[in-house]
């Protein structure tokens, strides 16, 4: 295929096309934040799988395992290739330039592109693992979907962002205008919310590890971690306390099952890491939550405690998942990672600025054009460094073994 200019293709908070050479420069960005930062005895997981390692977080824990740690990875993800002009999507991008630079750097690496959810996936990654890594002794499971086919009924399950028992009213920002307004969202119905659990929830996690553990694929003391969020309490009526926060709940039961189980069994243990806000294609589609990062980005920054995926992952990796320590945990058992976004300071902050911000405003009180940047980013436009004005290769074949699951 001939190559052609890719320009950013988007409407609001959906971007229908992605730039490779902008996809491939923020994974060795983020590679490099790693490098950079790696302690002198590296070392930890050493066969590490991660569903939903494509793009957002578990993207960057692929990165955090793969150059932190040396570990081997095998990445799972759900991602369209290019056909003819139609560019891939970024993650397909993200997962060749992880692939080129693991093999640059001599790190062993291997993904399916097909649906984690299915049995006929899980079954193709026991097989790598066997064949390639013996056993993994970390799974980070990093899957935000919208719906999800049980393949042991058969039904598919799709998950709905709104709020339970009352309808939600709030400020959100519109993408296009920037606009601040209030906007209401409908509570759930029962449906929507279980279904919402189906998807979002624990169940899914739980067969990845009971397939492994049945299969003697988990080595001994091997760690799962999946990841949740939390928030302010202006966030709850949207988030912890409707439809995805059910499902969170449900993670973070199955959290605690799993680990009963696996301390009992393999000296092993399960977490749920409570991530910050961070601007990724899950994110950017939850109502009100833009505004809020907005507002997270301009005082976290100004306080000099920004965070991104790889500098959460960083410190998930080097510090809270250590070899031969167990995790710092709330009391709930949770490994908090997002003890600065919610820092008493910053969010007294948040809490003052989030009444007053308007359209008028918005650019003076929040970093709303940070957060827009972030999500242009996540699709390769807006990268420092590449030359949108040059043709590139956009049909770049995945160097990795598909599974159209
Ligand atoms: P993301 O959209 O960047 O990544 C989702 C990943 O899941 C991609 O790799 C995608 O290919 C994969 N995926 C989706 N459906 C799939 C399927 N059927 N089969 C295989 N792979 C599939 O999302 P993210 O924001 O990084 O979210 C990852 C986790 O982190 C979620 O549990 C989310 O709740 C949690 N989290 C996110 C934030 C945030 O601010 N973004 C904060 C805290 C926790």
């Amino acid at each position: 295929m001939p190559e052609q200019i890719v320009k950013q293709r988007s409407r609001g908070f959906i971007c229908v096309n992605a730039h490779p050479a902008g996809c491939a420069k923020n994974v060795e960005d983020q590679i490099a934040v790693i490098a950079a930062n790696r302690p002198a005895a590296a070392a930890g997981a050493k066969n590490v799988l991660v569903v939903g390692g494509s793009t957002g977080y578990g993207l960057a824990s692929r990165i955090a395992a793969a150059w932190g740690c040396g570990a081997k990875t095998l990445g799972i993800f759900f991602e369209k290739e290019p056909f003819g002009k139609r560019t891939a999507t970024a993650g397909h991008y993200n997962s060749a330039a992880f692939h080129r630079a693991a093999e640059r750097d001599g790190l062993w690496a291997a993904s399916l592109n097909g649906d984690a959810f299915s049995d006929a996936i899980k079954e193709r990654a026991a097989a790598v693992i066997r064949a390639e890594m013996g056993a993994v002794d970390l799974v980070v499971y990093s899957l935000a979907a919208p719906k999800r086919t049980n393949p042991r009924s058969g039904e598919t399950f799709a998950s709905a962002l709104k709020p339970i028992g009352e309808p939600y009213s709030g400020k959100t920002v519109d993408p296009i205008t920037a606009e601040v307004t209030e906007a209401t969202v409908e509570p759930a119905s029962a449906e929507e919310i279980a279904q919402t659990v189906r998807v979002m929830g624990g169940e899914d996690w739980q067969w990845w590890i009971e397939k492994l553990a049945g299969e003697g694929l988990l080595a001994d003391g091997a760690r799962t971690v999946a990841y949740s969020y939390i928030g302010p309490e202006h966030t709850w009526p949207i988030y912890r306390d409707g439809t995805v926060g059910a499902a969170k709940k449900h993670l973070k039961k199955t959290a605690d099952a799993l680990d009963e189980r696996l301390r009992r069994t393999i000296g092993g243990a399960a977490y749920v890491s409570v991530n910050k806000a961070v601007v990724t294609q899950a994110s950017a589609a939850i109502p009100m939550i833009p505004l809020y990062v907005s507002l997270l980005f301009r005082v976290m920054k100004r306080k000099g405690v920004h965070e991104g995926p790889i500098e959460q992952m960083k410190r998930l990796f080097f510090e809270r998942l250590a070899p031969g320590t167990a995790p710092a945990v709330d009391s709930e058992g949770a490994i908090r990672l997002d003890d600065w976004e919610m820092r008493e300071d910053v969010q007294q902050e948040i809490a003052e600025l989030w009444p007053s911000v308007t359209s008028e405003n918005l650019g003076e009180l929040a970093d709303f054009a940070g957060f827009m940047r972030d999500f242009n980013r996540l699709f390769g436009f807006e990268v420092e460094g590449v030359d949108y004005e040059q043709p590139v290769e956009s049909e770049i074949v995945g160097r990795w073994i598909t599974d159209s699951g």
